[in-house]
């Protein structure tokens, strides 16, 4: 499962500011182990408080978050999907992302040069719309005399013919595919890796004073609707990621942020990928497992060890809240907390869990 986000973008809007805050942040690496696998790829940890109650209950040595990776690539300009500059190589870099983080810049800085005049943050949105549009024209437009040759020997391929005309009409009115197209029609063109069948996460990267003015949020995030759309001042939380927790968070205070953008960012990513975690608890290390929204018990348990799911047996599952409610672990199966679940359970978001398998 590609758990990829890619990080795009006009140049100097923030990108990198944001992606070395996503793969330093003093405050998301409490505690975690993170990673900065090559000078672009970032392993990032998805925060969550729970490990931390948990660790305490259970005296663990060690707190294992989910992760996400992030890819940053250089800035597109005009042009890109046509090898403007080196456009089209950082183009193919995101084709294997499952979701796309756009940057747009809305914070006013004269020193920092803007890529086009134009100050508009729609107008921004556009180019770089525009370039993923392109770049999936050009993909479709190779791909459609391929199967309409197969579709002459082969009728049954006719339905899917007909869906690449209508993807290549949408993208010929400068439509993006994941608003317009059916989760089972972007299923039908998975192997094209179209860039605008990916959900899009938008990030305003504004100034403090529209960090604290919701009024001016809501109009940016109606330009983007429904895609999400998350606010972050990068140039202060760059600031506060160099302070100890106390200084950063009276900065913050004081600024008004009371609630991080980049966790905004890195929870929103996780859920528009489809995830969601499980807990397991104990003295050696509390551990947050990454599984689909949806999964069974034993395909949870595969994500431990295979070896889990070919012998699953039960699942011995507490909810967090009950936990830490009562206090431990023996509290919650004397008061009849700790459910045993077969096969056939599907996965809740709170579940903590022991898995009994045979070897
Ligand atoms: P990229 O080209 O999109 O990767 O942009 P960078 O992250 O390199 O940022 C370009 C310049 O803008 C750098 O000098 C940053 O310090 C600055 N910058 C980034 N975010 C902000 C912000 O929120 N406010 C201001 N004033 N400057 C910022």
């Amino acid at each position: 499962m590609a758990l990829e986000i890619g990080i795009v973008g006009l140049p100097n809007v923030g990108k990198s500011t944001l992606f070395n805050l996503l793969t330093n942040s003093a405050v998301l690496a409490a505690n975690y182990p993170f990673a900065t696998i090559e000078p672009n790829i970032g392993l990032v940890p998805v925060p969550d408080r729970r490990l931390g109650t948990l660790a305490s209950l259970f005296n663990s040595d060690k707190l294992v978050p989910a992760t996400v990776k992030f890819v940053d690539i250089a800035g597109l300009v005009a042009g890109a999907s046509v090898g403007e500059g080196l456009g089209n190589q950082f183009l193919a870099h995101i084709r294997s992302t499952a979701v796309i983080v756009e940057v747009v810049r809305v914070f006013e800085d004269a020193l920092i040069t803007r890529v086009n005049d134009n100050t508009s943050p729609l107008n921004d949105i556009s180019i770089i719309n525009t370039e993923l549009v392109l770049a999936d024209l050009a993909t479709i437009s190779k791909r459609i005399p391929i199967l309409e040759k197969e579709t002459k020997a082969n009728q049954k391929l006719l339905p899917n013919l007909e869906l690449l005309y209508s993807v290549k009409a949408a993208l010929d009115n400068d439509q993006l595919i994941y608003a317009g197209f059916s989760a089972a029609q972007i299923a039908v063109l998975s192997d094209l890796h179209l860039l605008t069948a990916k959900p899009i996460i938008y990030v305003f990267n504004v100034d403090g004073a529209i960090l604290s003015d919701p009024s001016s949020q809501a109009k940016l995030a109606e330009l983007v609707a429904p895609s999400m759309a998350i606010f972050i001042d990068a140039k202060i939380e760059s600031e506060l990621n160099g302070l100890d927790e106390t200084d950063a968070s009276e900065l913050r205070e004081s600024y008004g942020i009371y609630q991080s953008g980049l966790e905004n960012l890195i929870t929103a990513a996780y859920r528009t990928l489809g995830l969601q975690s499980f807990l397991t608890a104990g003295e050696k290390e509390v551990k947050a497992w990454t599984i689909p929204i949806g999964a069974t018990a034993p395909n949870a348990a595969g994500v431990i060890h295979g070896d889990f799911e070919r012998g699953f047996i039960a699942a011995d599952i507490v909810d967090f809240k009950d936990l830490v409610e009562l206090g431990s672990l023996s509290a919650c199966r004397a008061a009849g907390k700790i459910r045993t679940e077969g096969k056939t359970y599907i996965m809740q978001p709170n579940d903590i869990v022991e898995f009994k398998f045979n070897v």
